[in-house]
């Protein structure tokens, strides 16, 4: 159904009144890294000093438009000139619907996390209530320039409202100009959830014969696939897994489908685009992908999969990404600009040798030739020698894959993630 007014809903209410709140609020439950985040962040633990809630923001097609254009503007790229148009007076207008109703429910002591550019609008409505406004940036590139700048004369009454700022890497907001504390914040994973959590091999047999990869599906739900001839059970693969964004360069995965070995597949996997209504390109993108493949040799058309999973059932979708990266011998993510990849993370946590571009969070995720191997986004092939290294030698494979899996124990697990929001930047008595 396509939305035409703006509104708030609670996703994930509180369950009482009994400690205070912290509220995240984004724009989709699904599809994303934040959506993937809250999903493990919004549930407490029994001695959790807070009740954690979850609120959506819904608002219209068109304000999607200007916020994706945001989100390019985040990484360098976008057109400046929208800040100006008449599409900003959408985004404005859509926190001045009335949500005071919802709103009302918030007291002091609590405090409201607002998640990237799409929320960040919302300051101004909660300052009435005396709530602590965070504003959590996971997005953004170490570059500066006009479209930075223009983002952040945009912003500048926004985040005037908020107390504290969380950014995956500092450099994302060099130039924002604020003086309020920035505390750097690594996204994390939980190795328990359907997404991360051990599976046997036998149901990472089921998932996979359950998507058709393996030849046609009795009861096909749940997913799109385009593929010429069966995955064979004993083939490489090499897998991609994101949304159909630009930025996380499928097509140029692709064109290095012909310099994979012989035998080796290829899987691009990401979510049903008619799914996410928060990223409007997504259909364009897929359908480029699409397009791409299509003008593939016969030879190299039948080694690349290509699947559009649905995300309604979240819990299938999660369980469906884990058997893909478990199956997969190399997983890469050849993004042009990336705030943190978490898909890396997610395959690094399960002892897989990751080929990932060195921009954003990625460089911070992976020490080159230690725990995967980084490449420079521009260069295919670089990025194409990598993947054949790996897939020629099982023996880097396992000893990339090993440090990989060991690293994001130390680093990048959930307890890590809540301990750094409590101290720095939930609200308590004594504030940061
Ligand atoms: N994801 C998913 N199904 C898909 C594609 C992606 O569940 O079809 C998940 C993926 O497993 C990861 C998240 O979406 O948890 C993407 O997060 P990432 O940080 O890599 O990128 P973002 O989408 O936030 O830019």
């Amino acid at each position: 159904m396509t939305q035409t007014t703006a509104g708030l809903r609670w996703h994930r209410k509180p369950a009482s009144r009994d400690k205070p709140w912290v509220v995240h609020v984004n724009t989709t439950a699904t599809g994303g890294g934040v959506a993937e985040l809250l999903e493990v962040l919004t549930v407490d633990e029994r001695d959790s000093p807070y009740e954690s809630g979850w609120l959506l923001l819904e608002a219209p097609a068109e304000f999607f438009h200007f916020t994706k254009n945001l989100h390019h503007l985040f990484h360098g790229g976008g057109k400046p000139s929208l800040l100006q148009s008449e599409s900003a007076a959408i985004y404005r207008g859509v926190f001045l619907a009335p949500f005071s109703d919802l709103l009302s429910s918030l007291q002091p002591g609590d405090t409201v996390v607002l998640h990237d550019a799409q929320t960040l609008g919302l300051a101004s409505a909660l300052t009435p209530f005396g709530v602590r406004i965070v504003w959590h940036c996971h997005v953004g590139s170490a570059e500066d320039g006009p479209a930075k700048a223009a983002l952040w004369s945009f912003f500048a009454p926004d985040l005037a409202k908020v107390d504290a700022i969380a950014v995956t890497r500092r450099e994302y907001l060099s130039g924002a100009g604020v003086d309020i504390k920035i505390r750097e914040v690594s996204p994390a994973i939980d190795p328990r959830s359907p997404k991360n959590r051990p599976l046997p091999k036998s149901t990472q047999k089921e998932l996979l014969d359950g998507l058709g990869l393996h030849g046609p599906c009795r009861r096909p739900v749940g997913y799109r696939l385009w593929q010429e001839e069966p995955l064979p059970q004993d083939a490489s693969v090499v897998l991609q897994v994101s949304r159909w964004d630009p930025l996380k360069d499928m097509i140029g995965v692709l064109g290095c489908a012909h310099a994979l070995p012989a035998e080796t597949h290829l899987i691009l996997c990401g979510p049903d685009p008619d799914e996410i209504s928060d990223d409007p390109e997504g259909g364009e993108q897929l359908q480029l992908v699409l397009d791409a493949r299509s003008g593939l040799e016969p030879h190299l058309k039948r080694r690349v999969h290509v699947l559009a999973l649905s995300l309604q059932d979240s819990t299938l979708n999660a369980l469906r990404v884990n058997a893909l990266q478990r199956r997969a011998d190399v997983v890469v993510q050849k993004s042009i600009q990336e705030g943190f990849g978490l898909t890396a993370t997610e395959a690094m946590h399960k002892g897989k040798p990751v080929v990932a571009t060195r921009v954003g969070g990625m460089i911070d995720q992976i020490q080159d030739g230690q725990n995967g191997i980084l490449i420079d986004p521009a260069n295919a092939e670089e990025f194409s020698s990598a993947v054949r290294r790996l897939i020629d030698d099982p023996g880097i494979r396992a000893g990339l894959g090993q440090a990989a899996a060991r690293s994001v124990s130390e680093q990048y697990l959930m307890p890590r993630l809540v301990e750094d929001y409590r101290r720095h930047l939930i609200a308590r008595k004594k504030t940061i």
